[in-house]
C-alpha cells in the first residue's frame, strides 16, 4: 500500500529577503512528519523583486502555471517591495491571490499557554476576504468647488461576501467555543457593510448545509470596538480584516510566530505574516516559526490534521520551553538551532 500512498506536491516560493531562509526550514519540518502526510514533493519556484529585476516580472508565468497545474499547496515567504513606486512592478502576491482565486486570508492569532494544557491568553482567528472592498483599487481624482476630489470605489459583491462566510463558519465549526463574530461598520456604511453582514448571516441557510452549523453561535461587532475586544473567529471584509489581522498579530509580540494562509475552493498557499525583515537578511537569525506554523496551517487546510498538529505542537513546546529562540523573542539561537530544537520535538 505505500506504493500506492499518493505525493502532496508542495510549490515553494521562498520570493526576497528572510522568506529564503525560513521557507527552507518550513520545508525540513513538513518533511520530518513522515508519513502522517503523503510524500511530500518539492518544486522551487521563483517570484518577487529579485526575480523582476533579473526579469522584468515579479511573477513568471511559469510559476502560475506550475502551481496551478502540478501543486497541491504552496508555500510563499516575503517580497521586499521598492521603496518607490517602479515601473512595471506590482506585488506578486497580490498577483497570485488573483490568479488562483485565493478569497480568503486566514490569520491564526495564538499566544503559548505557559503551562501544557492552559489556555492561551489570545486565541482567535482573523477570516479576511481577499478580493474586493476597497482593494479593487478604482480611485479617481478630479478638481471641483473645494479644490482637489479624490474618491475611491468600494465594492462589495453577495458571492464574495457568501464564500468568505462560508469558510468562516466551517473554522468556527472547528473550534471549542463555535463562535463567528461578523465584523462591521454598518451603522455608518449601510449598503455595503449592510450586504456583507446580511450575506455572511444568512450563510447557515443555504441549501445543501442541513443545519451543517447550527452550533455555531452568530455574533456581531463593529469594526473600530472589535480592535480592543478580540473574538473567537472574526469574518470581516478586506480592509476592516487588514487592519484587524495586524492589530491581532501585535497581541502576541513577534511578527516572527504569526503565520497565515491565503485559500481558495482548490488551492492554499501558507504565509508567514513578516515582511522580507532587511534589518536581519542573511544574520541566520530570522525566525522560522511563523513558517513552519502557515506549513501547519495550509496542511490542516488540506485535512492533514495529524502532521499539522504536530508541528505546531512542536513549535508551542520550543516556545514554551524558551530556551532556543532567535533575538526577536528575546533569544540568542539561530534560525538552524530553532530549526533543530522544533525537527528533534516533532
Ligand atoms: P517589508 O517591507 O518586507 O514588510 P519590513 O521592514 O516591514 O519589511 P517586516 O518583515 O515587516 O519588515 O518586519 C518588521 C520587523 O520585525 C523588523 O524589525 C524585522 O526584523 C522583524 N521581523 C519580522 N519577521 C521576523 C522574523 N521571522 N524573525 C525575526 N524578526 C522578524
Ligand atoms: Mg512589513
Amino acid at each position: 500500500s505505500t506504493a500506492a500512498r499518493k505525493t502532496l506536491k508542495i510549490g515553494l516560493i521562498p520570493a526576497d529577503g528572510i522568506g529564503r531562509e525560513v521557507i527552507p526550514a518550513a520545508k525540513q519540518a513538513i518533511e520530518a512528519l513522515g508519513s502522517d502526510i503523503p510524500r511530500p514533493e518539492f518544486i522551487d519556484l521563483l517570484a518577487g523583486w529579485e526575480t523582476f529585476t533579473k526579469t522584468g516580472n515579479a511573477l513568471p508565468h511559469e510559476t502560475v502555471d506550475v502551481l496551478r497545474n502540478e501543486c497541491d499547496c504552496a508555500l510563499f515567504g516575503s517580497v521586499s517591495s521598492p521603496s518607490k513606486k517602479v515601473v512595471g512592478y506590482s506585488s506578486p502576491i497580490v498577483a497570485l491571490r488573483k490568479e488562483l482565486d485565493l478569497y480568503a486570508n486566514v490569520r491564526p492569532v495564538l499566544s503559548v499557554a505557559p503551562e501544557a494544557g492552559q489556555q492561551p491568553a489570545v486565541d482567535l482567528i482573523v477570516v479576511r476576504e481577499n478580493t474586493e472592498c476597497l482593494y479593487v483599487k478604482q480611485e479617481e481624482q478630479t478638481i471641483g468647488e473645494n479644490g482637489k476630489e479624490a474618491r475611491a470605489t468600494r465594492v462589495i459583491t453577495e458571492r464574495a461576501s457568501r464564500r468568505i462566510g462560508q469558510m468562516a463558519f466551517e473554522l468556527a465549526l472547528a473550534r471549542p467555543r463555535k463562535h463567528l463574530t461578523i465584523i462591521h461598520k454598518s451603522n455608518v456604511l449601510s449598503i455595503t457593510d449592510g450586504l456583507f453582514r446580511e450575506t455572511v448571516r444568512k450563510v447557515p441557510t443555504l441549501e445543501g448545509l442541513n443545519g451543517k452549523y447550527d452550533d455555531v453561535t452568530i455574533m456581531e461587532q463593529l469594526v473600530d470596538s472589535a480592535v480592543y475586544r478580540v473574538f473567537d473567529v472574526m469574518v470581516a471584509p478586506n480592509l476592516y480584516g487588514d487592519i484587524l489581522s495586524d492589530a491581532a498579530a501585535a497581541l502576541v509580540g513577534s511578527l516572527g510566530l504569526v503565520p497565515s494562509i491565503n485559500a481558495g475552493d482548490s488551492f492554499v498557499m501558507g504565509e508567514p505574516v513578516h515582511g522580507s525583515a532587511p534589518d536581519i537578511v542573511g544574520k541566520g537569525i530570522a525566525n522560522p516559526l511563523a513558517s513552519i506554523r502557515s506549513a501547519a496551517l495550509m496542511l490542516r487546510h488540506l485535512g492533514y490534521t495529524k502532521g499539522a498538529d504536530r508541528l505546531d505542537l512542536a513549535v508551542d513546546q520550543v516556545i514554551r520551553e524558551g530556551v532556543t529562540l532567535t533575538p526577536d523573542l528575546k533569544g540568542t539561537s539561530s534560525t538552524t538551532e530553532v530549526l533543530n530544537a522544533v525537527l528533534k520535538r516533532i
